[in-house]
């Protein structure tokens, strides 16, 4: 579930028109180069403030961020009980299970409060990264499956993976949003690759029951692993072409709520 105050709408600022142009100039260089030439030169692309890039190529840090935690409970299942708090902390750990070979950062390893802003301040001091954020959902009864959320150009290809991944990894899905571009703290203000993911809706009784189940969450967990080491692998080859680049500025807390 995303916080209220964190939905925003699409769209950006052109606020900075000469910066923009240039940053503009050299993104169009880049997308008339093919998929894989653009993924040439290794995995680090370090920092960025705008996120107009592609994709990381042969990154090996993956800094895995379970979802709300202590006085914020997020979703809460009327079905199984479940608190999505506890159900993306459990979720981290599996995806960190299944990601040897890469160094993993939980961003929250217990039920503690971590404001938004702290989290992106820890993933800031990464370079050579991609941030993760796991969340399950809420909504009408009748919505069900998995959603991924991105803002940055260099998280397109990570977001389409991830959504794949966990499509194929859920049995059905109805009336669900499936990829969105959306400006979130988590998905615009860290200065490297991050998407937020929804691993279902614990709204609806079927899937909130399916997500109670361990083995699901097994399976969802590695097909969420299997993204990330793909997009590790292959950059953003064979995830379509990348999105337009928006300048829009940093999401803040006190922007204005949909
Ligand atoms: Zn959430």
């Amino acid at each position: 579930m995303l916080a209220r105050a964190s939905m925003e709408r699409h769209g950006g600022s052109m606020a900075f028109p000469i910066k923009s142009t240039l940053v503009l100039a050299a993104i169009s260089l880049l997308a008339s180069c093919s998929g894989p030439t653009l993924a040439q030169g290794g995995g680090s692309y370090g920092r960025d403030y705008w996120g107009h890039r592609p994709g990381p190529k042969g990154f090996k840090t993956v800094i895995i961020d379970a979802g709300h935690g202590g006085k914020d409970p997020g979703a809460i299942s009327r079905h199984t009980g479940q608190k999505e708090k506890d159900l993306t902390l459990e979720m981290a750990g599996r995806i960190r299970k299944e990601l040897g070979g890469f160094k993993t950062i939980l961003l929250r390893s217990n039920d503690s409060f971590v404001d938004l802003d702290d989290r992106v301040k820890f993933a800031n001091r990464y370079g050579d990264a991609v941030l993760v954020s796991m969340h399950f959902n809420s909504g009408p009864a009748h919505v069900r499956g998995p959603e991924t959320y991105y803002w940055r150009v260099d998280s397109h290809g990570l977001a389409v993976r991830l959504q794949r991944a966990m499509e194929n990894a859920s049995p059905s899905e109805s009336a669900n949003r499936g990829l969105v571009r959306r400006r979130l703290r988590l998905t615009r203000n860290p200065e490297i690759p991050c998407v937020l993911i929804e691993g279902g809706y614990l709204s609806n009784a079927g899937e909130s029951k399916l997500i109670q189940s361990p083995a699901y969450r097994q399976k969802l967990a590695s097909a969420i692993a299997g993204a990330i080491r793909s997009q590790s692998a292959n950059g953003d080859a064979g995830t379509g072409p990348l999105p337009k680049p928006i300048n829009a500025p940093m999401s803040r807390p006190t922007d204005a709520k949909e």
